[in-house]
């Protein structure tokens, strides 16, 4: 291992201290994800050492890599099993993919803009996900050939919860999403049973637009 994965390695194990256990993140299972998914690989060259820092970071196509925290959160948010298989809306750098496949049995992700698609696919076969699973397209009606999903995960921020998304959770599973205007959102978790869907709010963010069919119209 090189001195520059290593400094890596330490600000890492940093980020997970200072930003993650310390604000009460506390599911083992993504405590140990978000100290395995070397982060600092799915930002540019040039933002390398600024990747373990407490904010987002750009990724190009005015898209962002979420903060820290918030994958922490969201991922916590969804009580994944080890069989559960995820959909993901908005593959962005493929950081949060990548979290959600340490935990999860496999992940279908979407993403809406090619090059961002196209550089995340690639990651993926480098970094041998091999169960995760991409596609290009509109995210906001779903993957519904490989429906129903225990949990699903948007990333970008919705003008309210597209009903294509809640049609495809499974009796059992969990969804979050970030509702709201383009310059802030809550953070919605949904829970499907037996009788409908349960709401809760987990809080305020930030998150890019969701652009398509079921959420805006443009970017
Ligand atoms: N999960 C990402 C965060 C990405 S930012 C990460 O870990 O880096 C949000 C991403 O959602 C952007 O890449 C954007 O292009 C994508 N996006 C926005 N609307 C979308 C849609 N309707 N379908 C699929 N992807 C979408």
């Amino acid at each position: 291992m090189d001195k520059k994965s290593l400094k890596y390695d330490r600000q890492r194990e940093e980020m997970v201290h200072r930003q993650i256990e310390s604000r009460g993140i506390t599911d083992p299972n993504v405590l140990l994800a978000m100290r395995t998914v070397q982060r600092h690989l799915f930002v540019s060259e040039a933002l390398m050492d600024q990747a373990y820092g407490d904010h987002p970071l750009p990724i190009g196509e005015q898209q962002t890599i979420s903060q820290p925290y918030i994958v922490a959160e969201m991922t916590q948010a969804l009580v994944l099993n080890k069989d559960d298989r995820v959909l993901e809306i908005g593959t962005g750098s493929g950081y949060q993919a990548a979290i959600l496949a340490e935990i999860a049995f496999r992940v279908y992700t979407v993403e809406r803009l090619y090059p961002i698609f196209v550089k995340a696919r690639k990651l993926f076969d480098e970094l041998r996900y091999y169960n995760v699973v991409t596609k290009y397209s509109d995210g906001t009606s779903g993957w519904s050939d490989e429906s129903p999903f225990d949990a699903i995960m948007v990333t970008a921020g919705s003008p309210e919860i597209p009903q294509v998304l809640v049609n495809q959770l499974a009796i059992g599973g969990r969804m979050i999403i970030p509702v709201g205007d383009q310059y802030t959102q809550e953070l919605v978790k949904i829970f499907k049973d037996e009788q409908g869907i349960h709401k809760s709010n987990l809080g305020g963010c930030r998150f890019v637009k969701l652009v398509g069919e079921y959420g805006w119209r443009e970017l």
